[in-house]
């Protein structure tokens, strides 16, 4: 829980926690924050926490009045209404170093972070970019210690935005994103791994993943129809659809001589995994199970064809009688189900035709009398046959 005492002022940590002590004896945790430096447009409290209140103009070769403080700031938040952050607002750099800064999390106002306004900062972790930002300005975030952030729409992003950024293990390239600049957008990032570019992306530009040595996964949608030169470091697999430039590139001169390899995920050669139970099977109803290639993650599912009941040795649950058929009544040890069957009355032979054993038993007598019949009928065709004969 974290209070803001408005305008008072306390320094020290000494005093808060006395106070703190004063408003609740009983040694509940609560920590008030309270405001260490305040200037035009910002504020530190004690926890660390910069609040960004208002646009600040960059002045060249002129200091931010909040740089003394820089090693006292863990946490950096902008405030609705900002929509710009100056360049190099937040950069380790000459002189000024923002050793302990964590989390940086931007306002839904922001438009647009300016040059090298975040850069060099190794310990910054978690960083929230907001959805409605246009503009990232070259290195913003360079160096940064992230392993991974969320990338909102329809930004242009200038040159090296997250260059040496060698945390980031994979990033998504989000609808609309678009380049300015020479564009070494990840140039370096030593960890960078998987690359996924979404679906209304339509150029990858010029060097975009050049010096990515742990490069390994890059996916490339229908709707990109640019690849500017040698975006893609040795051995890296593209993986994308047949028939784009995405294939084409990894055929050409540069794609070979890079060595890489295409996947196709509309193509029938995956490397799928295990299959997983989506739908458990039950007696009566069919089952899905799915498995997920290992390269482009296209999934294939399956039925799983219904079990069919099991059923127990049945249970009488109603006598038969002389005068009235019983009831035996079997149920499914899976599922509970049950269905009946009748139990013929007592001193007459079961009903069911379908079993041979208790079916009427056929006596001599009946075949014999079968046999006469069948000679009678016979003996009198053969009279008539005779008779007609006579006539002709
Ligand atoms: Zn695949
Ligand atoms: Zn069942």
């Amino acid at each position: 829980m974290k209070k803001t005492f408005g305008k008072i002022k306390l320094k020290g940590l000494a005093i808060i926690f006395t106070l703190g002590l004063l408003f609740f004896p009983n040694g509940t945790t609560t920590v008030f924050a309270a405001e260490v430096a305040s200037g035009n447009g910002w504020t530190l409290d004690d926890a660390g926490v910069f609040t960004l209140t208002e646009d600040i103009p960059y002045v060249e070769g002129q200091p931010y009045e909040w740089a003394p403080y820089a090693e006292q700031i863990k946490e950096i938040v902008v405030a609705e209404g900002v929509t710009e952050i100056p360049a190099i607002a937040f950069s380790s750099y000459n002189g000024v170093n923002y050793s302990q800064l964590q989390k940086v999390t931007m306002s839904s106002t922001v438009k647009v972070i300016g040059l090298s306004a975040f850069a060099d900062n190794p310990t910054l972790t978690e960083v929230y970019l907001n959805d409605g930002l246009e503009e990232v300005k070259n290195v913003a975030f360079g160096g940064a210690g992230f392993t991974e952030i969320r990338l909102p729409e329809n930004v242009l992003w200038y040159s090296d935005v997250f260059y040496n950024c060698d945390n980031l293990v994979s990033v998504t390239i989000p609808a609309g994103s678009r380049w300015e600049g020479a564009n070494a957008q990840f140039y370096g990032c030593d960890n960078l791994t998987y690359v996924y570019i979404e679906e209304g992306v339509d150029t990858i530009p010029f060097t975009f993943l050049n010096a990515c040595p742990s490069l390994k996964y890059v996916w490339v949608p229908r709707s990109v129809t640019t690849i500017q030169g040698t975006p893609i470091l040795d051995g890296a697999c593209i993986i994308g659809y047949k028939g784009t430039v995405a294939e084409d590139y990894v055929n050409s001169p540069t794609g070979e001589y890079n060595h890489l390899v295409f996947h196709a995920i509309d193509g029938d050669e995956h490397s799928y995994g295990e299959w997983q139970t989506v739908k458990e099977a039950t007696c009566t109803e069919n089952g899905l199970q799915k498995r997920t290639c290992d390269i482009c993650h296209t999934e294939q599912t399956q039925e799983i064809t219904a079990n069919g009941h099991v059923w127990d040795d049945g249970t009488v649950t109603q006598k038969a009688t002389v005068d009235a058929e019983g009831i035996m009544t079997y149920t499914c040890t899976k599922c509970g189900a049950t269905k009946t069957e009748t139990i013929a009355k007592l001193g007459q032979e079961p009903k069911d035709q379908n079993d041979v054993s208790q079916s009427p038993k056929t006596d001599d007598y009946s075949n014999i009398s079968l046999w006469m019949m069948l000679l009678l009928v016979s003996t009198g065709m053969m009279l008539s046959l005779n008779a007609k004969k006579k006539l002709s």
